[in-house]
């Protein structure tokens, strides 16, 4: 038997054809064909009118935050429970990341608390310059009355969408509902490219500039010409043509994930004290990863010790996303919180959800967990 890892690469035929074709005409560079074609149809396929294809997702929110205008001193608010990516890029423009809790419904940023921080940095004079609003594990934050607060004293809404691609709100999409949007296409995100991101916006001066500045910034000169500093932050020709032959099977590839969580739920429905994470009525998650939370006075077990019987058996499991107001490098950062994530990160583990996992690998899962709360 081998190792079941939590979200591994899953690629296929289609993905050679595409690269070998980008490799035969010679465009084995951050620029071509099929950069041009995996942006037009995924853009098409996620509804937003611009897309622009970067070296990661964490690139895209660099560029959006610093195309919002965000720079020193400046303050951005941003969701707890998620990784450092959702942040980081805060940090770089010399800004201060507000982290803020999230709400028991849907584990992402609780809209009370936002707009009630929002209302007051307003009364102060510090109108926070953009919100990160992360969707995490797939699932949609409650986007609406959030947007609506942004709007209302022009915050750019920036939407982490790494974990969300293939998820719905409503009608509309994830990502798409924002001044910008941001995709990760990392080996372990639902479609990969083997690292990758993409911008996505119907603000076509943001899609521009993100091009101008993921490019060294350019100036229009037959000589390199620059006014400003900017990023070599293209994703190559080659990753593109990855991303197209990916793209062809997202549907096929959620459903996988979904199914992983339907069966999951099933198998542990009766277990006391064990609850998967529910999914908020206003959308369908993408089950990014198959996530639940284990009371430890009712299971008389931690999901440490859940998590090391996994691991003895081979299987890769982990805790949920380490809330950023508690990571050490964040020491002394604003936060608002009601403790909703720190209780999730507490007892939270996320169990093997990749698009390939087998269904016997999926029942071994299933029977080591349920051995290890016996
Ligand atoms: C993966 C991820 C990112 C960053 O994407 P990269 O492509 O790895 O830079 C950002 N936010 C969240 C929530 C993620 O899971």
């Amino acid at each position: 038997m081998s190792r079941i890892y939590l979200s591994p690469p899953d690629v296929g035929a289609a993905e050679i054809e595409f690269v070998l074709e980008a490799f035969e005409s010679n465009w084995v560079a951050p620029v071509g064909p099929a950069l041009d074609a995996f942006e037009q149809e995924f853009a098409e396929m996620v509804g937003s009118p611009h897309a622009v294809a970067l070296a990661s997702g964490t690139a895209a929110l660099h560029l959006a935050l610093r195309i919002a205008g965000v720079g020193p001193g400046d303050e951005v608010l941003c969701s707890s429970l998620t990784f450092i990516a959702s942040a980081a890029p805060i940090t770089y423009l010399g800004a201060k990341p507000v982290f803020i809790d999230s709400e028991v419904q849907s584990w992402n940023m609780d809209p009370d608390i936002a707009c009630e921080v929002i209302k007051q940095k307003v009364r102060q004079g510090r109108t926070p310059k953009a919100l990160i609003l992360v969707h995490l594990y797939g699932q949609s934050a409650n986007i609406a009355p959030i947007k609506a607060c942004c709007e209302q004293y022009g915050i750019k809404l920036i939407e982490d969408a790494a974990e969300a691609l293939g998820a719905t709100y409503g009608k509309e999409v994830p990502g798409s509902m924002g001044w910008a949007g941001i995709h990760s296409f990392n080996g372990n995100k639902i479609i990969t490219t083997s690292g990758g991101g993409m911008l996505v916006t119907a603000d076509v001066e943001l899609a521009k500039q993100a091009r101008f500045l993921a490019t060294q910034a350019r100036d229009p000169a037959p000589h390199y010409q620059h006014s400003q500093i900017g990023y070599n932050y293209r994703l190559s020709n080659i990753s593109a043509a990855i991303g197209r032959g990916q793209i062809l099977r997202l549907a096929a590839k959620v459903t996988r994930r979904r199914g992983h969580y339907r069966v999951y739920s099933q198998a542990f429905r009766d277990l006391p004290g064990v609850t998967m994470q529910p999914e908020a009525s206003w959308g369908q998650s993408t089950h990014w990863l198959s996530c639940l939370t284990l009371d430890p006075v009712v299971t008389g077990r931690t999901p440490e010790q859940v998590r090391l019987a996994l691991e003895a058996a081979d299987i890769e499991s982990r805790p949920l996303w380490k809330p950023l107001h508690q990571q050490p490098v964040f020491a002394g950062a604003e936060v608002y919180q009601r403790g909703v994530a720190d209780q999730l990160f507490a007892q939270g583990l996320c169990l093997p959800s990749g698009s390939g996992l087998t269904e016997e690998d999926r029942q071994r899962v299933i029977e080591i967990l349920k051995t290890a709360l016996k």
